[in-house]
């Protein structure tokens, strides 16, 4: 009995020790959600820690002690780029090996496709090319990540297509958003809002701008607005007071989604969906 339990107690060590140089090795720290949608498509999903919590947003993040901790012993790390994440700048400036942390903005700098939008994830080509890169981290089967990228990279190519030809016939619906976040998804998809309540969304918008939100909405120039799960719609109700204009709920944080081969896929495709519901 005591060899029984012995044996199993090392059975999963002596194979963990055989897969991983080392646990710390194995990890990796995605600084928020929808980029490690992105890592759990050739990553495995229990060796990924994310850092900003679902909930929060990372426009205004102030880093816990605890996170402090988990950033410095990281030694493999995705993040946003400064414009989004200036809180890891300094961590990313002392990094032992620089080409363990991979800056998704500077990436997507260095393939001439950055426009202002700091919320690069919502990039389908970019995230093709993130996901080839953290194939090449991938602790277990390098071989199996590459070919899970390239499925990663047919099925998100088609969805995009699929989305465009969704969402052509209702092009002439106009539709505000909640922030600026969704230029790369919207340019990808071929469909533009009228209008956002704020750049950011941690900035109030002024009177000004919300008075001509509401002139458009009056004009029945926008159809539907679409809202985050994130920050309270008070502002959105405001503004749309007693007008039919329908409203739906984007969420470019993917705060609901579990980290999957398939969830980035899933979240875009429900994007889809709640547009193309909205401007029905
Ligand atoms: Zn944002």
């Amino acid at each position: 009995m005591k060899n029984l339990i012995f044996s199993l107690l090392m059975v999963p060590t002596i194979f963990g020790a055989s897969l991983y140089a080392s646990a710390a090795d194995a990890r990796i720290l995605v600084s928020n959600k929808p980029l490690a949608l992105i890592a759990a498509v050739t990553y495995p999903a229990e060796q990924i820690d994310i850092l900003v919590p679902d909930g929060m947003s990372p426009h205004d993040y102030s880093l816990r002690p605890s996170d402090i901790g988990k950033i410095r012993q990281a030694e493999k790390v995705l993040w946003a780029g400064d414009h989004m994440e200036p809180y890891l700048v300094k961590f990313a400036k002392q990094a032992t090996d620089k080409n363990l942390w991979l800056d998704a903005t500077h990436l997507m700098e260095d393939l001439g496709w950055y426009n202002d939008d700091p919320h690069v994830w919502l990039s389908p080509k970019l995230a093709i090319e993130i996901s080839k890169r953290i194939a090449e981290w991938n602790p277990v089967d390098v071989a199996q990540a590459k070919k899970d990228h390239q499925a990663f990279a047919n099925q998100l190519t088609a969805l995009v297509a699929e989305s465009k030809e969704t969402l052509a016939p209702l092009k002439k619906s106009g539709f505000f958003v909640f922030h600026q976040a969704y230029d790369y998804w919207f340019q990808a998809i071929d469909i533009k809002q009228l209008g956002a309540f704020t750049v950011s969304p941690e900035r109030k918008p002024g009177a000004r701008h919300i008075q001509k939100m509401r002139t458009q909405l009056q004009n029945h120039e926008v159809s539907c607005v679409l809202s985050e799960p994130q920050f309270s719609p008070a502002l959105i109700d405001t503004v749309i007071n007693g007008l039919p204009i329908k409203e739906g709920e984007l969420d470019p944080l993917a705060g609901s989604s579990e980290l999957t081969k398939t969830a980035y896929l899933e979240w875009l495709s429900d994007m889809t969906k709640s547009l193309a519901e909205c401007l029905k």
